[in-house]
């Protein structure tokens, strides 16, 4: 069955409606144009899940409603304003004419999504599985797509601060499917901080557009927490990156973020590490390293132009 598109729509996709619209008449009058244009669309959409009781109780009436509360919010600006950055950064440093953007907000996933006979509650695997699930039977899989899921449960030792599902780690690894990928908002906000927060929901969706051999050809490395970068911005400061966060530290509580991530990582391996001794204090910017979007243009040429 070919997918079917919600309704709904951002004002960026119907920019580039018009945008194709007005592409496509130009060619009918130009007749036989002999130079290709090279064209890509980063496309993310992004569904919030359930929240604690206490987010109710900070947000209004229209949130509780809508399922949209202020942390789902800033996570998605994030993602669109780092998407944003790649696509420009793109545009200027490949053979890419055009890089779009598309990032829209989904109707909300709620706990219908975890069965209690399976404990898919605490098991990533699970959790991926059935959000995958979710995205076929709202028939919105469109095969170069990634699907994050803003999920809460501060307490989910497997779920970690997020994972990406495999085997379709990357949009396009797998033909005609997309990725689907979860940050756990609850645990960022629980443990760490709204930036943390947005650094995650970066992260997570990065994820989705990048793989191993490109990765490999920005940092010597395989692992794409390696892109990131940790700058000692002053004498007991470090600043960390997205593709860094939650990977920069030392494995232990409370290095770094208040978890340490269970992925790969090799400090000598980053694009940038001044090192964590004597760190006191840990700034998270949303800011991506160059590695971030070098690595990222190079997926966007090879997979998705
Ligand atoms: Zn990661």
């Amino acid at each position: 069955m070919p997918p079917i598109r919600t309704p709904s729509f951002t004002r960026r996709e119907l920019l580039t409606a018009v945008g194709s619209a007005t592409a496509l008449s130009a060619t009918n009058v130009a007749g036989s144009s002999e130079t290709s244009v090279q064209e890509a669309t980063l496309h993310v959409r992004v569904y919030p899940g359930p929240v604690s009781v206490f987010t109710w109780l900070r947000n209004g009436w229209s949130h509780f409603v809508s399922g949209w509360f202020d942390v789902h919010r800033d996570a998605m600006a994030a993602v669109e304003t780092a998407l944003e950055r790649i696509a420009t950064y793109a545009e200027a440093n490949s053979s890419l004419d055009h890089v779009e953007t598309s990032v829209e907000a989904c109707d909300p996933v709620d706990f219908s999504l975890v069965t209690p006979d399976s404990f898919s509650l605490f098991s990533q695997e699970a959790l991926l599985d059935a959000f995958h699930e979710e995205v076929h039977d709202r028939q919105v899989n469109m095969g170069s797509t990634c699907h994050l899921l803003l999920w809460w449960n501060a307490l989910n030792y497997d779920l970690g601060y997020g994972g990406t599902r495999a085997p379709n780690t990357h949009v396009g690894a797998l033909e005609g499917e997309d990725s689907q990928t979860i940050a756990n908002l609850g645990a960022t906000e629980a443990w760490d901080s709204r930036a943390v927060t947005r650094n995650i929901a970066i992260h997570e969706t990065l994820h989705t557009f990048l793989s191993p051999d490109v990765v490999e050809e920005v940092v010597d490395s395989r692992c794409d927490h390696n892109l990131g970068t940790a700058v000692r911005v002053d004498e007991d400061t470090l600043e960390v990156s997205p593709m860094a966060t939650a990977y920069a530290g030392p494995d232990e509580y409370g290095g770094g973020t208040r978890w340490h991530g269970t992925g790969c990582y090799d400090h000598d391996s980053f694009a940038h590490h001044d090192g964590y001794e004597d760190a006191e204090n840990w700034e998270y910017t949303t800011e991506l390293s160059d590695a971030t979007l070098e690595a990222t243009t190079l997926y966007i040429e090879r997979y998705l132009a």
